[in-house]
């Protein structure tokens, strides 16, 4: 029996997706991470879709009052995954090639410096660009105006042949360039600026960010204090924030065991680029998190953020927003065997 479009499409809506597309090897060619035949040799198409999160768990992040949306977006990223190896199953079976595409914490190792280069094996981003589910904006995410950016993408690649789905036009981009999404970030990973993007028979913009070590950093919770000091992520890390793109890498390197060595409260998910036992939670995702299709609920989301205050971990690890006075206060009160896995006293 033959994979049919109708059915490619319903699979992952009717498994829990809100947005299906089909990519082809012809859609998506022109990049180094829409290889198809890199991944599965003999690949014809790809079949992508989106799982959103809880709109409702945002601003509850985003103030600091309640961390519930680090474990929704690692359930919902396991659900992802899921859907993807599921699909692949039943393809598999019905005499197809299948290889379900991870959504997230899956990269390359044949490059200069492996996993840490953060090359996925093929770019679920640009394959759900080109086949219509969304826009790249300009954090360099996917958006959509049905959820802005808060959502996970899956897909299959598989030699079925299959018939493309259209592109959205770029002028229906919500993306204004508001910045807010790069003041939002601690790293400063998000630029001004973009790149031409090769898809297909046409180009896309997306945003110019700088070096992916820049956001590995804080996003993996090593870190996440703001340099004004006035607001963090949910990280408590206190560490540096480099100027220097190449500094990045050997900061997260410099931190990881003490990151590992705090207690985490509540769902964890792995992240290989951590140290053993490889556990993390999201405390960080602003980029994904502010943006929103209305202008005024960034700004409103930005503000939350920004009056949030700064994060103190106690110790069975649950975290706590104060004023950032009451963080110096009770760091400073620490054992500095405890205080090292939050401060560099020495820089
Ligand atoms: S926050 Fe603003 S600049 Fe950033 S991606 Fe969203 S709309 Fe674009
Ligand atoms: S996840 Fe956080 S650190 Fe990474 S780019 Fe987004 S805002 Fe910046």
């Amino acid at each position: 029996m033959h994979l049919t479009n109708e059915l490619a499409l319903s699979m992952p809506l009717n498994l829990g997706a809100s947005k299906s597309g089909i990519a082809t090897k012809e859609t998506v060619s022109g990049h180094v991470t829409t290889d198809l035949d890199h991944v599965l040799p003999g690949a014809r198409s790809a079949i992508i879709f989106c799982v959103p999160f809880d709109q409702a768990l945002i601003e509850p992040y985003l103030s600091k009052k309640d961390l519930s949306l680090s474990a929704h977006k690692i359930r919902m990223t396991t659900l992802t995954f899921g859907i993807s190896f599921e699909m692949a199953t039943v393809l598999t079976s019905l005499g197809h090639k299948a290889y379900p595409v991870s959504s997230n914490f899956g990269f390359r190792t044949d490059t200069p410096n492996g996993i840490f280069d953060r090359m996925p094996p093929a770019s679920l981003k640009l394959m759900a660009r080109a086949c219509g589910i969304g826009h790249i904006g300009q954090s360099g995410l996917l958006i959509t105006k049905e959820h802005g950016a808060a959502f996970s993408l899956g897909g299959v690649i598989t030699d079925a042949e299959l018939e493309p789905t259209c592109p959205l036009p770029e002028d229906e981009n919500y993306c204004d360039r508001c910045g807010i999404c790069g003041r939002s970030c601690v790293a400063d990973h998000i630029n001004q600026g973009a790149v031409t993007v090769r898809l297909g028979n046409g180009t896309v913009r997306a945003g110019n960010c700088r070096a992916a070590g820049r956001c590995a950093y804080p996003c993996g919770g090593i870190t996440g204090l703001h340099r004004s000091g006035e607001w963090s992520t949910w990280s408590p890390g206190r560490f540096p924030l480099p100027e220097k793109d190449e500094e990045y890498p050997k900061a997260s390197k410099r931190y990881v065991q003490r990151y590992i060595e705090r207690k985490r409260d509540g769902a964890i998910c792995y992240n290989p680029l951590l140290a053993y036992p490889f556990e993390m939670q999201y405390t960080c995702s602003n980029c994904q998190f502010v943006c929103h299709p209305d202008r005024d609920v960034r700004k409103r989301r930005y503000e939350l953020l920004r009056n949030s205050g700064v994060i103190i971990e106690d110790e069975n690890g649950i975290k706590h927003a104060v004023h950032p006075d009451e963080a110096d206060g009770f760091i400073s009160k620490m054992p500095p065997e405890r205080r090292r896995l939050y401060v560099d006293e020495d820089q």
